[in-house]
């Protein structure tokens, strides 16, 4: 397997944007350097070579931000009506609709996923800011019985939390940004954004373009810079009032902890080691290639990813030389290359992760059946690998590689499938692979985890939702649920 070459030009808008000296945070409408004049190299995955100067934020462009953003949430914001907001994210979906080739040329460039699989990104990019706009005008209370002598009247109101502290990974910032720009701008909050240094691009350039369409200055505010400077500052600082979190469990562990200062609200998505299980009697025309890209989707880098996928013996071996001719199917290649399918992992440090669970895979039995090796080149690109014989034991089956690793897992009945699924500190996806619904149905109940699909991998609609259970974290993403977090419930009494 080879890699591809870079086929495709950057257009005018995305070439200007990314050729700036340094990008600077955005704070209160405007582009700020880091107080501190430091900078950081951001690299182009596809190639290695660096792409862009950040400013490398600290405390005080946090505490700048942080600032701005409670100045917003008291300002004028305040008092713009739902139908304003919702006004306002129509507009805001009629621009990214029209700006979009420019944004995913960014992210591909910044985080190495392929333009062509960016493309397909659009239509839930689309409904998510649907669904927010449909919420911002749905926010209500309720009036309430009460048993309380006399003539006094109950209910409760729903009011805006207040400034949103957003922490997101680089797995796929141009979309996830929107389940808190969206909650946050249906809800009346403000926030301060956190993006990783190693995708900061696509974020930097929406909330310039959120100021273009006419989101008021301080309500979406971004500083760049590193997760434990500039990611810890926004998760301890004292004016926050709720974080929304996005990344590995072990850093959502600090989070936890760094929010305590105020006792701040938390949505935390976290990791996963989600099990893909295929019955005896899939239709296998569609598990095979829906397994193989619920691992192999984004190179492995989505957190739902379904990397234990247990077949049932029967048909483990008809399952795994179909996978196999699948995985030589996909095209590993530079970003901009509009035939890849697969773009290169996020970083040289995400790449000698995922090659030292190869190491690990080998070493404790398991039959590397392909892959497994870092393509030539200078970007960080990572053979599809699929390992058999590998048993819940083994650390390639508990622990996340979040790269494009496979594990096939081989089981006799349901029941068994139920366990080793569930023997797991994870609980964020999961899937079962049955025509027979019954089947289908038992194992959707039995295993412990936040999302389940059934005869497909990885479909996410707003107004459904997903999250995680376990070591996977809390609060759902989408649904009337997310806007809630966004919200909280004052009760009122009013003597009559
Ligand atoms: P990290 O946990 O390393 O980073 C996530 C974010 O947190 C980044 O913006 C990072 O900044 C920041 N951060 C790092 N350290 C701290 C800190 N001490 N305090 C506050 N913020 C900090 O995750 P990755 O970026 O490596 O993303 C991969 C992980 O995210 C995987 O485990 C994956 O499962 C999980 N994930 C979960 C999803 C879900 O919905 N459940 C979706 C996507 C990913 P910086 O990068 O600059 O260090």
């Amino acid at each position: 397997m080879t890699t591809f070459q870079q086929n495709f030009a950057l257009g005018e808008q995305a070439q200007g944007f990314l050729s700036r000296e340094v990008h600077h945070h955005v704070i209160d409408g405007k582009r700020v350097p880091a107080a501190s004049g430091r900078t950081l190299s951001t690299v182009n995955p596809s190639t290695g070579e660096v792409l862009a100067q950040l400013a490398a934020g600290d405390a005080s462009d946090v505490d700048q931000a942080v600032h701005a953003a409670r100045r917003a949430f008291s300002g004028p914001w305040r008092a713009w009506t739902p139908y304003e907001r919702q006004a306002l994210l129509t507009r805001v979906a009629q621009t990214l609709d029209e700006r979009f080739e420019e944004l995913i040329q960014i992210e591909a460039t910044d985080m190495g996923a392929p333009v062509s699989r960016l493309r397909t990104t659009k239509p839930a990019l689309m409904k998510m800011l649907s669904f927010f706009a449909a919420q911002a005008a749905t926010i209500s209370g309720e009036t309430l019985m009460n048993g309380i002598p006399g003539s006094v009247a109950t209910m409760t109101l729903k009011a805006p939390v207040g400034v949103i502290g957003g922490i997101i990974p680089w797995n796929g910032p141009l979309n996830s940004q929107f389940w808190i720009i969206g909650a946050v701008l249906a809800s009346g909050c403000t926030t301060v954004l956190k993006p990783s240094e190693d995708a900061s691009l696509s974020v930097l350039r929406v909330a310039e373009i959120l100021l273009e369409v006419g989101v008021p200055d301080g309500v979406v505010n971004v500083v760049t810079g590193l997760g434990k400077e500039a990611g810890h500052a926004l998760a301890a600082h004292p004016d926050v009032d709720r974080i929304a979190f996005t990344g590995s469990t072990q850093t959502g562990r600090s989070v936890i902890e760094a929010s305590t200062v105020n006792i701040k609200k938390l949505q935390l998505e976290l990791g996963g080691k989600s099990a893909d299980i295929v019955c005896a009697d899939a239709d296998l025309d569609k598990a095979v290639p829906g397994a193989a890209m619920g691992v192999f989707a984004n190179s492995g880098q989505i957190c739902f990813a379904g990397t234990r996928v247990l077949v049932q013996r029967p048909v483990v071996d008809e399952f795994t030389a179909r996978l196999l001719e699948f995985v030589k199917t996909l095209r590993v290649g530079h970003s901009l290359d509009t035939a890849a399918t697969l773009g290169p992992v996020i970083s040289q440090p995400q790449l000698d992760k995922v090659l030292s669970y190869v190491d690990v895979g080998r070493t404790e039995g398991a039959d590397l059946l392909c892959g497994g090796r870092r393509l030539e080149g200078s970007g960080y690109f990572v053979e599809p690998s699929v390992f058999a014989g590998v048993t819940n034991e083994m650390r390639i089956a508990r622990e996340e590689i979040f790269g494009p690793v496979l594990s096939i897992l081989p089981f006799d009945d349901v029941d068994e499938a139920i366990a080793i699924a569930n023997d797991s500190e994870y609980g964020l996806g999961g899937a079962v692979w049955s025509q027979n619904l019954s089947t289908a149905l038992r194992v959707v109940h039995g295993v412990h985890t936040g999302t389940m699909w059934v005869n497909c991998y990885g479909y996410i609609d707003p107004l459904v939702g997903f999250g995680g259970t376990k070591m996977s974290g809390y609060g759902s993403k989408g649904s009337a649920a997310h806007m809630d977090t966004y919200l909280y419930t004052k009760s009122v009494y009013i003597q009559l």
